[in-house]
């Protein structure tokens, strides 16, 4: 385990350096990972050549930030990738990706997923997306509640989205070096999924398997308390010099 220290970056560039190439860093994580856990390659800031890299040791699920970014890739990339939107969307920006993204994991509101069934019936999709549950204590992340995130699937305005489908939740963990407050926040996550899978509902929109949580210092943890998808970004392609 490696805990992140805010005031402290150590941690993560030990975490680093004893690794050697993409390819590598890439075989030892996903040669330790159980089978229904899936391995989002987070490659924002990355060029076309660190990608290529993992692409060519069989990675084909690439995870980015930003929307114009992640359309730039897909332009340059082969066409098998799957292409992950992990950050916070604008909606104005929703059209820049509809056409060929695979699964939103922030969504956080109506409006939004409003502007996403629009933008995915253009182009005759079914985009799939994870809900973003607030879980850390910081006020600066994203992420609805559990009564909001219930009241919003058993909506009438819900119901009718035919071009998306709810398929899960995502959840980012306090910036902190507290392990059992990770932890805790990581529990939270799970037992929200639960709690949103006994929803019965007649939508087919509505669809839960999938728990977006864990990153590189944190991934084992997210995985013992349950996380089906794990985003890890600088173990894999080594450390950003921006976010
Ligand atoms: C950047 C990012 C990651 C990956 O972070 P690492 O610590 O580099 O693994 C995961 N999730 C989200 C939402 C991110 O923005």
């Amino acid at each position: 385990m490696f805990p992140i220290n805010p005031l402290n970056n150590s941690n993560r560039q030990k975490h680093q350096t004893y690794k050697m190439s993409i390819p590598q860093n890439l075989q030892s994580i996903k040669s330790s990972l159980p089978e229904h856990v899936t391995l989002v390659a987070v490659s924002k800031t990355k060029p076309i050549s660190d990608l290529m890299e993992a692409y060519n040791a069989g990675q084909r699920i690439f995870g980015e930030n930003k929307i114009q970014e992640m359309a730039n890739k897909h332009e340059d990339m082969p066409k098998d990738v799957e292409w992950h939107m992990i950050g916070h969307v604008q909606s104005n920006k929703v059209k820049y990706m509809a056409s060929f993204v695979r699964l939103i994991h922030g969504v956080d509101n109506l409006k939004l997923l409003k502007e996403i069934n629009k933008q995915a019936l253009k182009h005759n999709r079914v985009i799939d997306c994870l809900l973003q549950i607030k879980i850390a204590s910081e006020d600066s992340k994203f992420g609805m509640s559990p009564n909001d995130t219930i009241d919003m699937i058993t909506s009438e305005s819900f119901s009718e989205l035919k071009n998306i489908r709810v398929v899960g939740v995502m959840g980012m963990a306090t910036f902190t070096s507290d392990i059992n407050q990770i932890e805790g926040e990581f529990k939270y996550l799970k037992r929200t999924f639960e709690t949103l899978k006994q929803i019965k509902t007649e939508s087919p929109n509505y669809h839960l398997n999938t728990i977006s949580m864990g990153m590189s210092g944190d991934y084992q943890l997210a995985i013992a308390c349950g996380s089906t998808m794990i985003r890890v970004g600088s173990s894999i392609f080594g450390a950003r010099n921006y976010h």
